[in-house]
């Protein structure tokens, strides 16, 4: 297949632009490069298959080539990201999505929209299926964020209803592995990087908030199955490893995965609007895609630690 990738030089983009290539696609990466990074497509730019055009979604995407299909994950993603680009955000997943689903239904291609599981907001419902409506602060700190994904959502829908477009949801839960961006101020990067220069790892309030962490090949394995997997047009779907723990926990498990002598210090939470739980229920990504994660957290953990640590030893 012929496949655009919007925000393919991101963390979670390029790993699946490395995916597609594998499996024998031609991947059209296209990324501003605000969070994304060249470092990440490195890698692949030899590829004769794989081509970059840096541009930005929510700007004119008249000349793209004829693709079959289309993943949309150009967005700022992580809570410093959004917080220093908030307009640039809410045009990535309003304008942009409508110009990316205006060029599906022009050329015929199928399209999946990146969400989050930040449209659940701080969910009263625990765990979160994809039923729930969410409990979202509409001016909040994370509203540039929460809101455009919604947004993103309800404009994904109509273009399926309304104007038959073959297009899907994925909401994707906390992400984690090699190529995460060591400033980006989230929680693996954040305690990877403290522990492997023996600085405090800075737990945000009393770490008893939960996060539920999924490594990325298995996130990207559960995006390709989405966009392929047939009858999955107008379907959404939350993408996210169940394993839950608490903040404190992923301190205390990172510190002794890396051997570090760091001490783990409490800090005042940076934001309001701190979702207090968060796990996905995937049992439609089960049942529908057949989809469920594989790398448990010591060993994704490894993984990423040993990426990091050779990143910082350079
Ligand atoms: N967190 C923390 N210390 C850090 C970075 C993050 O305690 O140095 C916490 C943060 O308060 C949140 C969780 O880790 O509860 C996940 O934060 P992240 O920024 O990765 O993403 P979020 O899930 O909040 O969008």
């Amino acid at each position: 297949m012929k496949i655009l990738v919007a925000g393919g030089a991101g963390f979670i983009g390029s790993h699946l632009c490395e995916r597609l290539l594998a499996e024998g696609d031609e991947v059209y990466c296209l990324d501003n490069l605000s969070t994304g990074q060249r470092a990440n497509i490195e890698p692949l730019a030899g590829q004769s298959r794989f081509h970059f055009r840096e541009a930005d979604v929510s700007e004119s995407l008249a000349d793209e080539p004829a693709v079959d299909a289309i993943f949309h994950l150009a967005s700022p993603a992580s809570p410093p990201g959004y917080f220093q680009r908030p307009l640039e955000t809410m045009l990535a997943n309003s304008l942009g999505t409508h110009r990316l689903l205006a060029l599906a239904q022009r050329q015929g291609a199928r399209l999946l929209f990146a969400s989050t599981s930040e449209v659940y907001g701080d969910p009263l419902e625990h765990p979160q299926s994809e039923t729930y409506w969410g409990n979202v602060n509409p001016v909040g700190m994370r509203s540039c964020y929460d809101e455009s994904k919604r947004f993103g959502e309800a404009i994904t829908m109509v273009y399926v209803q309304k104007y038959g477009v073959d297009a899907r949801v994925v909401r994707i839960f906390n992400t984690y592995g090699p190529r995460s961006d060591p400033d980006d101020g989230r929680l693996v990067p954040n305690f990877v990087t403290q522990a492997l220069r023996g600085t405090s790892l800075t737990v945000y309030g009393d770490g008893s908030q939960t996060r539920s962490l999924c490594y990325v090949s298995d996130l990207v394995e559960g995006l390709v199955r989405a966009l392929r997997t047939p009858g999955t047009r107008g379907g959404i779907f939350n993408l996210g490893n169940p394993d839950e723990h608490t903040i404190l926990e992923y301190a205390q498990i990172i510190k002794r995965q890396t051997a570090s002598p760091s001490p783990i210090v409490f800090v005042d939470m940076p934001s309001e609007d701190e979702p207090t739980r968060r796990k996905p229920d995937i049992a439609r990504a089960r049942e529908v895609l057949g989809w469920e994660p594989k790398v448990g957290l010591s060993e994704g953990l490894d993984r990423t630690i040993a990426w990091f640590r050779e990143r910082l030893d350079r």
